[in-house]
Parts: C-alpha cells; sequence; structure tokens
C-alpha cells in the first residue's frame, strides 16, 4: 500500500482522506453556505481544517466531527480553535444531532467534504435527524450527486434518488476539479445542498415496504411495470392508482413511489 503524506498527516485511505487545498474552492464552498453569526453549524469530518479556518471566522460557534484521532491531535493544537471551534472526536454516525438542536434551540446547519467511500451511510443516518436541520453542503463524488438529483426519466434515477428526494430537496452548485485535493482522487467532486422536506407530497405508512418496493423494481429497471410489479399488485390495481402499466421504474416519480408503497401497507393491514 502506498504511503502518502500531507504536513506531516499520513493519509488513511479508510477514512476517505482527500484534503482540499485550493483556496478558490474553499472560498466559494462558504460564500455559497452563506453563513450567519448565529448559525449552529457542524462540520463533519474537518480533516487539516480547510474549511473550519474560514468557517470559524464567520459564526460565534462551530461544532466539528472528525474521527481519525490524528488528525484531531493536529487540530488541537490550532491555537485557532481553542477560541470558538468544538472539536469531537467520534464516528459521526454516532452523534446525536438532536441533542445539540435541542441546546441550541436551533435549526442546525451541517456541511463537509465528506469521505467518498461512506458519503451515502453518512447522509442516511442523517435523515433520522432532518427534523432538526435547516439544510447541509456537501462536497461529494460528482456520480453520487448526479445519482441523489436525479429526476425520473434519466440514467442516473434511482433507489437513491428517490430515498434522498423523499426526504430533501437537492441542489447542485459546482464541480470541484480533482486537483484541488491532497491526494488527488480519481473522479471529479461537486457541492451539493440538500434542504429537509417538511412535509413530503405523501408520507409513507412504512419505510420497509418501501424500501422492499424500490429494491425489487430497480432490480427490474427495464422491465416494464406489468411485470416488474406483479410481486405486489394485480393489473387492476395499478390502474386504479393511475399507474400506466407500460412504464418502466426510471419513469415514476417519488410520489408515485409513496402512494404505490402505501397501497402495499394499506393491503397488508387488513
Ligand atoms: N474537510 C477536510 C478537507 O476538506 O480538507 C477533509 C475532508 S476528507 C474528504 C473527509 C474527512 O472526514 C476526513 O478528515 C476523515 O478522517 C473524516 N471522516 C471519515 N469518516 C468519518 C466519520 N464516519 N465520522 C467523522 N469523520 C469522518
Amino acid at each position: 500500500m502506498s504511503l502518502y503524506i500531507y504536513k506531516n498527516h499520513k493519509i488513511k485511505k479508510k477514512f476517505g482522506q482527500n484534503f482540499l487545498f485550493n483556496k478558490d474552492d474553499i472560498l466559494s464552498i462558504i460564500n455559497v453556505i452563506k453563513p450567519k453569526y448565529d448559525d449552529i453549524m457542524v462540520e463533519i469530518g474537518p480533516g487539516l481544517g480547510a474549511l473550519t479556518k474560514v468557517m470559524s471566522c464567520y459564526v460565534d460557534e462551530l461544532t466539528v466531527i472528525e474521527i481519525d484521532k490524528d488528525l484531531v491531535n493536529m487540530l488541537l493544537c490550532m491555537d485557532l480553535f481553542k477560541k470558538n471551534v468544538i472539536i469531537l472526536e467520534m464516528d459521526v454516525r454516532k452523534f446525536d444531532f438532536y441533542s445539540l438542536y435541542y441546546k441550541k434551540k436551533k435549526l442546525l446547519r451541517i456541511f463537509g467534504s465528506l469521505p467518498y467511500n461512506n458519503a451515502m451511510s453518512i447522509i442516511l443516518y442523517l435523515s433520522k435527524y432532518r427534523n432538526f436541520v435547516h439544510d447541509m453542503y456537501f462536497v461529494l463524488q460528482k456520480e453520487i450527486a448526479y445519482r441523489l438529483a436525479a429526476k425520473p426519466n434519466s440514467k442516473f434515477y434511482g433507489k437513491l434518488s428517490i430515498i434522498i428526494q423523499y426526504y430533501y430537496n437537492v441542489f447542485l452548485f459546482f464541480d470541484i476539479h480533482p486537483s484541488s485535493f491532497k491526494p488527488s482522487p480519481k473522479v471529479y467532486s461537486i457541492v451539493v445542498r440538500f434542504v429537509p422536506l417538511i412535509f413530503p407530497d405523501v408520507f409513507v405508512e412504512n419505510l420497509n415496504n418501501f424500501n422492499n418496493l424500490l429494491n425489487c423494481v430497480f432490480s427490474y429497471r427495464r422491465k416494464i411495470l406489468k411485470n416488474s410489479l406483479c410481486r405486489f399488485f394485480t393489473i387492476e390495481e395499478l390502474k386504479k392508482i393511475k399507474i400506466n402499466i407500460f412504464s418502466r421504474a426510471e419513469n415514476l416519480s417519488v410520489k408515485d413511489f409513496c402512494l404505490l408503497s402505501n397501497y402495499i401497507s394499506d393491503k397488508t393491514k387488513i
């Protein structure tokens, strides 16, 4: 395994460590977030503090959550952070965001350049806390971001798009070139904003049914719905829910999937 050292830190691949160092990109990210002094700001994976340093100048208090003990120790040595940056050493997927919201009595704003290898599990974990979040800005691998933001009838549209858009409005901002990171990843990144939907168009009654339905239809993506959904619905039922039985999974909206899932839940209640 090759060894990569950046600013005296031995890079740990398992934590998806690609450090942003391009100053223009860092400033552009802060510019799209538009921090306000009294925002309750949380950074996931501050790394060596490239975004942290700039953000900490704009807000009264900044909480950062970093899994890597070595990085936490380096951050603790930076004088700048003693002022208004609270450094927590832990896996963000164990952090209780509700307790922070409860303490501050204000919706949280969350940001960070997420590790590529775990970005989705972090975003899915955060969805549990969406009611306590104002918005989130993440630097993500471009292809993943396209899948999260994809609309029906596009090649990127799939299970991830639907689950995430059930919880959030997703907005893509600007690309970041691989050479803006050390070490450079193989792919482009992009800045993405997630705004929690307080009231989705249709509430899903049973998330297990929702998940099973999505797994089933998207594993037969190219099949027409009459065939891919026959395990769950008769043709008459699909017509009743106003689903075109000759369309495919990628043609249905998030709302269609919510309605289908609730129909399954209602049927199993009886
Ligand atoms: N924000 C820094 C930057 O832009 O230079 C570092 C970004 S790097 C892509 C991802 C950071 O997230 C690393 O510092 C890594 O150690 C940290 N990290 C990875 N998994 C994490 C987790 N589960 N919880 C908290 N931090 C994590």
